[in-house]
């Protein structure tokens, strides 16, 4: 299958081409032609596997097929995702997907952590709106922006969405929506949630569900270590030399940890920088670019940074703390091995967590044998 049998309009193909995407993705290949015909979707992929676009080809062709008669503040097209860069990041695909389109598309992302009037003033003329929940409502309620023309809802990390953390702000969205509108749920994660989500989201919904097959290579490699709290921190120094990691994503369960671990790591000589909710929006968008441009070796994160966030090429994840939920474990080891790359992702295990770690991968169906740092030769 080729991007040119999705009968995508010739400047997509071009963008597309562009981007260096030779051939659709499985999700692409299922959920675009489904999406084109105006149907809701749900669509379930494992990280990595190219959601983003098999939402942004057909939301892009459906505006170009579409006229636009006047621009003003009503966006036609709302895409909610969990945090400010997963905005800021579907931004720029839509935006380089759109370049040179025979009728302009304009997109923008609103989220919360810098000023409000520079976006007020932007929104004018947007046609493609994507947005973290909470300002979003500010905005709305501040009369910036208007959500009853609104033809397409997107979900990604749609399970993350629907959870109990976004609840209010999501029931107080939907109600701003027009009644008719195209539906469309994303996520690696969702198949649990299937029931409850369809009767309130989506209509007479198509389920397109990518399962690996059984040959398929796995991508991402998975290894761990049996290591009590106190040697986490000389093991994680001790492998970052010893495998010579040039560019690796510690998660930790706190955002107060995520600081100690950084530091520890700054105080020993190797550069890292933390990032999580409560550091200022500048500091996370600067230290996540200087990350992703590969010249910051180490970011240490919370499950801020767990879902969709995609790192070119990133070679290791670590867990230095394991995450309470299997979900969580899924989205965060799924920023590596990502589009056909290799790579590692590493969980540090106390003994009383072995238990729970076995679970995770049980649900993950995969099996891997801890080794035993008390074995191994390193400084404390
Ligand atoms: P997901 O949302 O499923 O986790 P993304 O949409 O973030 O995945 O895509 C993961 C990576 O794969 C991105 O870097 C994206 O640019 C790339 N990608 C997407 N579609 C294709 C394709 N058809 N061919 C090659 N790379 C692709
Ligand atoms: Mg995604």
């Amino acid at each position: 299958m080729s991007f040119s049998e999705l009968k995508l309009h010739p400047s997509l193909l071009s963008n597309i081409s562009s981007k260096g995407y030779e051939t659709p993705t499985p999700i692409q290949v299922q959920a675009i032609p489904v999406l084109l015909k105006g149907k809701d979707l749900l669509g379930i992929a494992k990280t990595g596997s190219g959601k983003t676009a098999s939402f942004v080809l057909p939301i892009l062709q459906g505006l170009l097929t579409k006229p636009i008669v006047e621009r003003n503040r009503q966006p036609k097209v709302l895409v909610l995702v969990p945090t400010r860069e997963l905005a800021m990041q579907v931004t720029e695909v839509f935006k380089e997907l759109s370049h040179n389109l025979r009728q302009p598309v304009k997109s923008m992302a609103v989220y919360g952590g810098v000023s409000i009037n520079p976006q007020m003033k932007a929104l004018f003329g947007v046609d493609i709106l994507i947005a973290t929940p909470g300002r979003l409502l500010d905005l709305q309620r501040s009369k910036a922006i208007s959500l009853s023309k609104v033809e397409t809802l997107v979900l990604d990390e749609a399970d993350k969405m629907l959870n109990l953390g976004f609840h209010e702000e999501m029931q107080e969205i939907f109600d701003l929506l027009p009644k008719k509108r195209q539906n469309m749920l994303f996520s690696a994660t969702l198949s649990d949630q299937l029931s409850g989500i369809n009767r309130v989201l989506l209509v007479d919904p198509v389920l397109v569900q990518i399962e690996a097959k059984p040959d398929e290579e796995e991508l991402i490699n998975l290894s761990g270590y049996f290591v009590p709290d106190e040697r986490k921190g000389p093991l994680l120094r001790h492998l970052i030399r010893e495998m010579d990691m040039k560019q690796v994503l510690i998660f930790t369960s706190s955002g107060n940890k995520a600081d100690k671990v950084a530091a520890k790591l700054m105080g020993n000589g190797i550069e890292a920088l933390a990032i999580h909710g409560k550091k200022s929006q500048f500091a996370r968008t600067m230290a996540l670019d200087h990350f992703k441009s590969g010249k910051l070796p180490v970011l240490v994160t919370t499950d801020l940074m767990s879902r969709g966030i995609d790192i070119n090429e990133l070679p290791y994840v670590i867990n230095y703390e394991l995450p309470r939920s299997p979900k969580d474990f899924v989205h965060r080891v799924g920023r590596t091995g990502r589009s056909s790359t290799q790579g590692l992702a590493i969980t540090f295990v106390t003994r009383e967590e072995t238990q729970h770690f076995k679970v995770i991968l049980k649900k993950m169906k995969r099996y891997i044998d801890l080794i035993d740092s008390e074995t191994m030769d390193f400084k404390p």
